[in-house]
């Protein structure tokens, strides 16, 4: 376990249970999505699972926020299930989510995700990842997240803290670096996916670009501050 698993407690005691996935609710004012500690472990029903491989897609290079403008919308045209996202052309799926970037494409493969929803696909890795537009990082949150599948993402947060800390090289491929840690830890799918979604709260709070180390929870093990410090 090691090191691995030294940087995941010291993370949750730094920032506790963070929600993940987001799902949507519906009140007065529209839709919103919500982290809410339950979303971890509940049952989730199939719409919830659509739900969550459709925001896999759409938060594709892009930033949550815009990704989630777009769900709302598709969520308050009642267009957000296989069903009707399948039947659509996707030129009119895209007027629905162009603030997530890249709408003609992603329009494309929601529509064809839709049509493959429609099979009721097993969770199965290389099934999803022979699917037109679904790359590992895209297929691992929505087997991790949606199929509670014990599969560790990779994003490009989890390749800088983790070089930073000098557990990996900054060029080490998704695969290389998804097997070491996944040879460190246990197959446990509540531990994965509490710990992508602390890196990823790790590098908007301390890790970002230009990192900010003071009071990093992970300053005593990184090695980027000894190489700093010249230690
Ligand atoms: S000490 Fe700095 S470089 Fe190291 S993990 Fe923390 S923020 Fe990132």
């Amino acid at each position: 376990m090691g090191r691995f698993i030294d940087v995941y407690d010291r993370l949750y005691e730094a920032y506790g249970p963070q929600g993940w996935w987001p799902l949507l609710k519906e009140d007065r004012d529209g839709f919103r999505c919500l982290y809410v500690p339950e979303n971890s472990i509940k049952e989730l029903n199939r719409q919830e699972r659509f739900e969550i491989c459709v925001g896999a897609i759409l938060t594709q290079n892009t930033n949550w926020n815009n990704a989630e403008r777009a769900l709302v919308s598709l969520a308050a045209s009642g267009i957000l299930d296989p069903e009707s996202l399948a039947s659509m052309e996707p030129e009119e799926i895209a007027d629905h989510i162009k603030s997530s970037g890249y709408y003609n494409q992603k329009a494309k493969k929601l529509n064809l995700f839709a049509r493959f929803c429609l099979g009721n696909p097993p969770p199965d890795r290389k099934l999803f990842l022979s699917q037109w537009g679904l790359g590992p990082e895209t297929v691992d949150d929505m087997l991790l997240y949606a199929y509670n599948q014990p599969v560790f993402v990779i994003d490009a947060y989890t390749i800088r803290l983790f070089s930073r800390l000098g557990l990996c090289d900054a060029g080490i491929a998704y695969h290389d670096l998804q097997d070491e840690i996944m040879s460190h830890l246990e197959a446990d799918t509540l531990l994965f996916k509490e710990y992508h979604a602390l890196i990823d709260r790790h590098a908007k709070e301390h890790c970002s670009k230009k990192p900010s180390c003071a009071g990093c929870p992970l300053e005593s093990m990184c090695a980027h501050v000894r190489l700093n410090n010249g230690t």
